[in-house]
């Protein structure tokens, strides 16, 4: 296993306070490593892109940091608590060691800048040093990485297409060159063969650049083709996490197995679409036990009373696999 980028500890964010209070992420552990794609899954709801947000500091209010650890480990030097950084340090930490593209970002450029002027801007803020020439070659070398000739640097963002739009995120997101980069729904706007061409180019980028992905999705065909490994998250807490393909192979959580019943099989034998009945959980008022329980097909006697933990089961076959689910519960 390769070096951890990044190590989430027991992360707790609540939108609001007292009773009223969604607990949104419940105790989250989860670890990206060094130039992995490490894919995020559930259902609209489960709290995907409040961890990010989360994690990023970057969470509007009611949002609310209960608890956690967020241990950076920057490609030179110690360690350390993003939860711990002062305002001027978590400015320089965004974009420079983790850049962040969110849903719909394709929209957020400004309409009336060029390319051009956004993409030096954020150079400049950055690299205040740099000098004019650099700065502008340095654009041009980023719309070059993400697809996009040079010669659209001068134009307006509704002179682009959206899949053109998005590219240009992408290559604001790699600027600065960061550690990692964490994708929030980032191509669902899009049709779904320039999804894969963004997708695809931004592996080989990853290939060649060796940063880390965080791709956040309700789409699990996508994380299945384009991750490395994979964490369910499910009612504000990850559920099960594997490598991509034992959990495409060989799930072990149910609400897993639903979600991979959802979407025809990429190759090989043809899966039955059956889907999850009931719908995903109100947070303000979460079922008892395991929060899964009134949708499972396998629930039995423990799981209305008490709250599967993720552990760490031992398959038949000897691996070791990462689940909250009655039905495997951890040795040993
Ligand atoms: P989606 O794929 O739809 O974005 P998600 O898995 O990313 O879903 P979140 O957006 O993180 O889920 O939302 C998690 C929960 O937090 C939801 O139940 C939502 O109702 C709640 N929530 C999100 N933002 C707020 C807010 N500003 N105030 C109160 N509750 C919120
Ligand atoms: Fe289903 Fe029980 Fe496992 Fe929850 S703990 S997923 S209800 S079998």
């Amino acid at each position: 296993m390769k070096d951890p980028v990044l190590e989430i500890r027991d992360l707790n964010v609540d939108y609001g306070l007292g009773d009223q209070a969604v607990h949104a992420v419940r105790d989250v552990s989860l670890t990206l490593h060094r130039g992995e794609v490490l894919g995020l899954a559930g259902e609209s709801g489960s709290g995907k892109s409040t961890l990010a947000y989360g994690l990023t500091r970057l969470l509007p209010p009611p949002g609310v940091i209960r608890g956690g650890q967020v241990i950076y480990h920057p490609a030179a030097g110690p360690a350390y608590d993003v939860m711990a950084l002062s305002h001027a340090e978590l400015r320089a930490f965004r974009w420079a060691e983790t850049s962040i593209v969110f849903q719909g970002a394709m929209n957020s450029l400004n309409p009336v800048y060029k390319v051009s002027t956004q993409l030096l801007d954020v150079i400049r803020a950055h690299e205040p040093r740099m000098p004019a020439s650099a700065r502008l070659a340095r654009a041009r070398e980023l719309l070059r990485l993400v697809g996009i000739a040079a010669d659209r640097m001068d134009s307006y963002p509704h002179q682009l297409s959206g899949g053109m739009r998005q590219r240009v995120m992408i290559g604001m997101a790699l600027a600065l060159e960061p550690q990692i980069v964490i994708m929030d729904e980032p191509t669902t706007a899009l049709d779904v063969v320039m999804q894969r061409q963004i997708l695809r180019q931004l592996i080989e980028l990853r290939e060649r650049l060796g940063f880390s992905v965080l791709f956040i999705t309700h789409d699990l065909s996508l994380l299945v083709e384009f991750s490395d490994r994979i964490a369910i998250m499910y009612g504000g807490r990850i559920v099960e996490e594997a490598p991509a393909p034992a959990l495409y192979r060989d799930s072990l959580h149910p609400y897993s197995d639903g979600l991979l019943h959802s979407f025809p099989a990429l190759r090989g034998e043809r899966r039955e679409l059956t889907g999850i009945p009931g719908s995903p959980p109100d947070l303000r008022n979460m079922p008892t036990g395991c929060s899964f329980h009134p949708r499972c097909s396998k629930a039995f006697e423990p799981c209305p009373d008490r709250v599967p933990v993720l552990g760490h089961p031992r398959t038949p076959d000897g691996r070791t696999r990462t689940v909250a689910c009655w039905l495997h519960p951890a040795t040993g």
